[in-house]
C-alpha cells in the first residue's frame, strides 16, 4: 500500500468515525464514490445525506460551476466567482461526505477501484460517475486553440479576453494606421450556447461599448453565426427556432445556416454550403458546435455512443454493472424513443434518483426506474429576449420579454448559494440599467490568432487589389471588380446594404491560392471604419 493510498484510507475511516452512527456500524457502511461535482454529482451527494453510507466526492476542481451562466462571464456581465461555489462549502454540513480534489484517471470495475491523477487509488462499493462532457472538434483538435469553446471558467475568461482585446487592438491600429482589420466575430454552432454567445457579443458591441472608444465604432463589428443544419436552436420546436433566428437578425447577428465548417485557421474560418466553399476573416472565432463525453465513460469499459456517452438502462446502470451509476451529460439514456437531453434538469433528477435506488437496495426492494420529468427549455437572445418551451406546470411556447423574465427567475432560483444569487441579481440590475459591464477585464496574453497576419497583409481593399492582380496575371484590378469566373468573392457587409447571404467560391479555387494570400477571398468591398482620418470618431 503506498503512502497516498494509506492517506485516503485513513481519512475515509476517520470520516466514518465522525458520523452520527456508532464507529462499528460506520466501518461496515458501504462507500459511495461520486466522481464529478456538477449538477448530477452534487444532487447525488445531497440525496445520500440520510442513508447509511459514507460518500467520497472527487472532482478535479474545487468548485461546482453553474454552466448556464458561463456565457455571461465570457461577455463580462458576471465574474467567475458569481457562478461558482466551492464544493466543500456546498457540502460542509453533510457529515457523511468527504470531498477530494483530484482527477480520476483510471477505473478498474472488476476490482471496484479508481486510480487518481495524484497516484492514489480509491475503492468503492458503489460508483457514481458524473463527469459530464467537453467540446468536440470532430477530430480536428488543432482548432481548439484557434476557436475556444465554452465549458469552463478558463474558457469563459479566454473568450472574454479575445472579444475585448479585438476592440482594443482595432482602436490602437486605427490610431496608428487609420484602418484596422475587419472586426468579425464568428460563432460556430447555433445551439443554445452559440445563440447566447452571438446575441451577447452583438449587445456588447452595439450597446455596452458604444461610448468607450474614440477611433472605432464598436457597433460596426459584425457577428456571424454559422450553423451546419438548416435552423438555429435545432432541438427547439420550429416556431421557437424561427423566432430565435428573427430576434438574432434584429440584433444585427448574421445567421448563416446550412454551412459546414471545413477549416479554422488563425484569423479565418472556412465554410462549405450548397454553393461551394467560402473563407471568412475572423478577428475572434468561437466554438459551440459539438460535445464529446468525458473519457471516463470509455475507461469504464461499458458500451458508449458515438459521443462517448455511456449507454445506461432506466436504473442508470451500464450493462452488467449494477453497482455503477452513470448520470447527467455522460449518460446516454432514451425515454419514449428519444434521447434525454444533456441539460441541467435531467442531471439533477438523475442525481436525486441515486438515493432512491440505494434506499431500495438497503430495504431489499427492487430499484425504482428513473423517469425524466421534462419542465422545458430556454435560451436567451441578447439583452432582453429569450425563447422558452414551457412543459410544466402547463404547456406553452414563449418568446421575447416574458420568456426572458422566466429565464431570469429560473436561473436565480437554481443558482447554488445565497451569495451567488444576490451577486448575480445585483450584477444584472446594474448591467441592464446602466449599460455598463463590471467585469470587462482583459487578463493574460495581448495577442489574437491571425491579427498580426491581417495587419501585415494591409487593409482589405489593398489586399483585394493585389490578389486580383495575381489572378489577372499582374494587372491590378479595381476593388469589387470582376475577374471572370475566378475573381475574389465578397462577403457583403452593411456598406453593401445590410447583411446578406454568403457568396461562395469554389473549393478548387480556394485551395490552390490560399497559400499565396490567406483571407483574400472574402474581403469587404469597402472596409469598415476606413473612411475617416485616424483621429476622427466614426
Ligand atoms: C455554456 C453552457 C451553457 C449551458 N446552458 C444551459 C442552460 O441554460 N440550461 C440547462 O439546463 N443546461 C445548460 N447547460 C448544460 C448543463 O450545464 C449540463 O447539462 C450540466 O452541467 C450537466 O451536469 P453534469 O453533472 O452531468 O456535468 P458537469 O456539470 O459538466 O460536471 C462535471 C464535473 O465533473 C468534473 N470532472 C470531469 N472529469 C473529471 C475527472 N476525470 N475527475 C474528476 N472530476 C472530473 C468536472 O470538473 C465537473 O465539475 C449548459 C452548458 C454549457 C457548457
Amino acid at each position: 500500500m503506498d503512502k497516498r493510498t494509506e492517506f485516503i484510507q485513513t481519512k475515509s475511516s476517520s470520516i466514518s468515525t465522525e458520523s452520527s452512527d456508532s464507529a462499528q456500524s460506520a466501518v461496515s457502511r458501504p462507500r459511495v464514490v461520486i466522481v464529478g461535482g456538477g449538477f448530477a454529482g452534487i444532487h447525488a451527494a445531497k440525496g445520500l445525506a440520510k442513508l447509511p453510507v459514507d460518500v467520497t466526492l472527487i472532482d478535479r476542481r474545487n468548485y461546482h460551476l453553474f454552466q448556464p451562466l458561463l456565457y455571461q462571464v465570457a461577455l463580462a456581465v458576471l465574474s467567475p466567482a458569481d457562478i461558482a461555489q466551492p464544493i466543500r462549502t456546498i457540502l460542509r454540513h453533510q457529515k457523511n461526505v468527504e470531498v477530494l480534489m483530484d482527477e480520476v484517471v483510471g477505473i478498474d470495475s472488476r476490482e471496484r477501484r479508481l486510480t487518481l491523477g495524484s497516484g492514489a487509488t480509491q475503492d468503492y462499493d458503489y460508483l457514481v460517475l458524473a463527469t459530464g462532457v467537453g467540446d468536440s472538434y470532430f477530430g480536428r483538435d488543432e482548432w481548439a486553440s484557434l476557436a475556444p469553446g465554452l465549458k469552463t471558467i478558463e474558457d469563459a475568461t479566454e473568450i472574454r479576453r479575445r472579444v475585448l482585446l479585438a476592440f482594443e487592438l482595432a482602436e490602437r491600429q486605427m490610431v496608428e494606421h487609420g484602418w484596422h482589420p475587419s472586426l468579425n466575430f464568428v460563432v460556430i454552432g447555433a445551439g443554445a450556447t452559440g445563440v447566447e454567445l452571438a446575441g451577447a457579443i452583438s449587445d456588447i458591441a452595439r450597446l455596452y461599448m458604444r461610448h468607450d472608444f474614440r477611433h472605432i465604432d464598436p457597433a460596426k463589428a459584425r457577428v456571424l453565426l454559422i450553423e451546419g443544419s438548416d435552423k438555429v436552436l435545432g432541438a427547439y420546436p420550429a416556431d421557437l427556432s424561427a423566432k430565435a433566428e428573427d430576434m438574432l437578425r434584429k440584433l444585427g447577428v448574421e445567421v448563416h445556416t446550412g454551412q459546414l465548417i471545413t477549416g479554422v485557421g488563425p484569423g479565418w474560418v472556412e465554410v462549405e454550403g450548397k454553393n461551394g466553399r467560402a473563407r471568412i476573416d475572423a478577428a475572434v472565432t468561437l466554438w459551440a458546435a459539438g460535445v464529446k463525453a468525458s473519457p471516463l465513460g470509455k475507461l469504464l469499459g461499458a458500451p458508449v455512443d458515438r459521443r462517448g456517452c455511456v449507454q445506461v438502462d432506466n436504473k442508470l446502470n451500464p450493462p452488467g454493472l449494477p453497482e455503477v451509476f452513470v448520470l447527467g451529460d455522460l449518460a446516454h439514456l432514451e425515454q419514449d424513443g428519444r434521447l434525454i437531453p444533456g441539460v441541467a434538469q435531467p442531471a439533477m433528477q438523475m442525481g436525486d434518483h441515486v438515493a432512491n435506488m440505494l434506499a431500495a437496495d438497503f430495504a431489499g426492494e427492487t430499484r425504482p426506474a428513473f423517469r425524466y420529468f421534462d419542465k422545458g427549455d430556454m435560451a436567451t437572445i441578447g439583452r432582453m429576449a429569450a425563447v422558452a418551451r414551457v412543459a410544466w406546470p402547463f404547456k406553452a411556447h414563449w418568446s421575447g420579454f416574458p420568456a426572458w423574465i422566466t429565464w431570469i427567475t429560473v436561473h436565480i432560483f437554481f443558482l447554488i448559494g445565497y451569495r451567488n444569487r444576490i451577486a448575480v441579481f445585483a450584477a444584472w440590475i446594474w448591467t441592464y440599467f446602466t449599460f455598463t459591464r463590471a467585469a470587462r477585464l482583459i487578463t493574460g496574453d495581448q495577442s489574437l490568432p491571425g491579427w498580426k497576419e491581417h495587419v501585415t497583409a494591409g487593409p482589405p481593399e489593398l489586399r483585394l487589389i493585389s490578389v486580383e492582380s495575381l489572378i489577372a496575371g499582374g494587372k491590378p484590378a479595381r476593388s469589387g471588380g470582376k475577374a471572370g469566373g475566378h475573381g475574389p468573392k465578397t462577403l457583403p457587409n452593411e456598406t453593401d446594404g445590410g447583411p446578406g447571404p454568403l457568396h461562395l467560391g469554389t473549393g478548387d479555387e480556394r485551395d490552390s491560392k490560399s497559400q499565396v494570400m490567406p483571407n483574400r477571398q472574402f474581403t469587404h468591398r469597402k472596409p469598415q471604419m476606413m473612411e475617416k482620418s485616424p483621429h476622427s470618431r466614426i
